[in-house]
Formats: C-alpha cells, structure tokens, sequence
C-alpha cells in the first residue's frame, strides 16, 4: 500500500507556486493523514502545524511560504515555538497573529504581498539552480567535444611529421 504522505507532498509543492498559503484552512488542507494525528499525546499536529503557518511537504516535514523554513518534526514539537525560534525574521512569527481573526485587512494584504514575493523567489533559485545543472552539463558536452576534437588532430600532426 503506498503511503498517502507522499501524493500530499507533491499536491503541496505544485499548489505553492500558485496558491499563497496565507490561510489557516488552505495550509490545513495540504496535510493527509499527517504521521502524528493519530499519536494521542503528540503536540505537532497538522492543525497545530498550520496554525503556526506550516504547510505540509513530506512525511514529517513541513515549511512556512513567509519564510521558506522548512523543517523536520517531532512528535512532541511545539510547531509555534519551532517557527520563532528558527524563523525570526518571518512575516508571519513577526506579526505574530496565530488567531485569524486578529488580522487586519494591512495584516493580511502584507501577508499575501509577502507569500507571492516568497513563491517567485523560490521559482526564480529554480531557475537558476536549472540553469546552472545545463550550463556544467553543457561544459561536460564542450570537453567531451574538445576531447574528440583532439585525437584527429594529434593523428594529423603525426602525419605531419
Ligand atoms: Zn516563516
């Protein structure tokens, strides 16, 4: 039987570069039979993870899309202290408003500018880290071609002689 946690993770990191996260119920629904909601003593639930703005990217894994953090989780974990303590220049920690109903209009304009910036950057480092993988690839292409290039010509000087 294959494990649901791992279809999750990837419906979460193709809805990221659409979708910017910056509600409780929309982080909440990236999370599909998260690991420790069936644990009865476990802290680091998926409602306490969303909640403390994570969205889910594995098995035990979850990341914030204000600050791009992503982290490894414990069963006993407070997500909420995690986020702050790792994540202190976070939109989100900075704001620190774990209840919706807290937010302003500015808070939550602020939140989404913050998300969207965050999902371009992300897309832009893919880029990147894309065109960095072709361009050494294509260097291995150039000396293998250079490689080639040198024996008839080697041969030539040989005959040359
Ligand atoms: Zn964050």
């Amino acid at each position: 039987m294959a494990p649901g946690s791992k279809r999750a993770t990837a419906t979460a990191s193709k809805k990221l570069e659409t979708a910017p996260y910056i509600f409780y119920k929309d982080r909440l629904g990236t999370y599909k039979n998260y690991i420790y909601d069936e644990e009865p003593h476990a802290t680091c639930t998926s409602k306490a993870l969303a909640r403390a703005g994570f969205i889910s990217t594995g098995e035990d894994a979850g990341k914030c899309p204000f600050c791009l953090k992503e982290l490894c989780f414990d069963a006993n974990d407070d997500p909420w202290e995690e986020h702050k303590k790792r994540g202190a220049e976070c939109a989100f920690v900075l704001l620190g408003k774990l209840d919706e109903t807290t937010l302003t209009v500015a808070d939550t304009i602020k939140l989404a500018q913050t998300a969207v910036i965050m999902a371009k950057y992300e897309e832009q480092v893919k880029i990147v880290n894309g065109l960095e993988s072709r361009a050494s690839s294509e260097n291995l292409y150039d000396s293998i071609l250079k490689a080639l290039k040198q024996k008839p010509a080697r041969t030539t000087t040989r005959r040359a002689k």
